[in-house]
């Protein structure tokens, strides 16, 4: 007889143990193997999305200004776009319902300040009460305007703001409580002593011309704007200066002479200038 290890069921046995054992060494390896691939894809996901708010972050920097926390001007030219779009639209439809009155308020109001009599600040007080003053504007804007409208420290002392859905009688509004709300203020300089600033501003609507929105663009409305500012400033300051088309106005006959004849379109009728200036002062357009 044959010692137990060479009988054919010890063989039969050993085989079976080892094909299992085998069996179980390889489950083994693909379950470590797999919790090694999740650990590792997990691992990937939260970096992805580390990077992807590291990448916001920086977007979101590169699109404030530091100083007072607004939007920049990088910014206005991003959201622009889809703010044209909307007000373009908006005014299409107007004309459709032009019938039933049932208009809906559309128009944008592109609106440009700057702080009258700024440097002095900077010279008397020194820069850090310069920094400071800014910093209360940039509150005072974000507190007359609403939710939806963008303000951006355009430049030095300079911001725009660019409020969406403004019917075109309401156009003054904005520019008013702004002003009104600039000439109340107390700055405080952050040295102990306050001080009191006005402001003056510019605005034009985008659409320009209600009937031919595409017939100006939006940097041209802007332009205008800052023109209307620096009317206010020769006017005497703590004041807005506002460009409409006049009713009728075709926007082929006034488009090519914004750029340099502002006066002719004013005297001839074809711009209506709206003014919190005293009744009777004389507009200067020149530069
Ligand atoms: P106007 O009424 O004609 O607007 O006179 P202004 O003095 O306000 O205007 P001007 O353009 O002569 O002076 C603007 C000053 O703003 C000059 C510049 O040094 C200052 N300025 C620009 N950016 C900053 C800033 O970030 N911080 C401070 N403190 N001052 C700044
Ligand atoms: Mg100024
Ligand atoms: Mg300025």
């Amino acid at each position: 007889l044959p010692s137990w290890w060479q009988t054919w069921w010890f063989r039969a046995l050993a085989l079976l143990t080892v094909a299992v054992l085998l069996l179980l060494v390889d489950r083994r390896r693909a379950q470590v193997v797999r919790r090694r691939t999740a650990l590792l894809e997990q691992l990937v996901a939260t970096r992805t999305q580390d990077l992807e708010a590291a990448n916001q972050a920086l977007k979101d920097l590169s699109l404030t200004d530091t100083l007072t926390r607004l939007h920049n001007r990088r910014y206005l030219l991003e959201v622009m776009p889809e703010y044209v779009a909307m007000a373009e639209r908006g005014s299409s439809v107007n004309a459709l319902l032009q019938s039933t009155r049932l208009t809906p308020c559309s128009d944008l109001t592109l609106i440009m300040v700057d702080i009258d009599k700024f440097k002095s600040i900077n010279d008397t007080h020194g820069h850090a009460a310069g920094d400071a003053v800014l910093q209360q504007v940039a509150q005072i804007l974000r507190e007359c305007t609403r939710e939806s409208d963008t303000v951006v420290r355009w430049g030095g002392e300079e911001f725009a703001v660019i409020a969406r859905q403004v019917c075109r009688a309401e156009l003054t509004h904005l520019p008013e409580r702004i002003r009104a709300r600039f000439a109340a203020h107390e700055f405080d300089l952050g040295n102990g002593q306050t001080l009191k600033r006005s402001c003056s501003l510019g605005f034009a609507p985008y659409p320009f011309f209600a009937a031919a929105p595409q017939h100006i663009g939006w940097e041209q409305v802007l332009g205008l704007a800052d023109q209307c500012l620096y009317a206010a400033k020769r006017g005497g300051r703590n004041a807005w200066v506002g460009l409409l088309p006049s009713e009728g106005a075709a926007p082929e006959s006034v488009s090519d002479r914004l750029a340099g004849d502002l006066d002719g379109l004013v005297s001839e009728g074809l711009l209506e200038v709206h003014t919190s200036l005293p009744q009777g002062s004389t507009l200067s357009w020149q530069v």
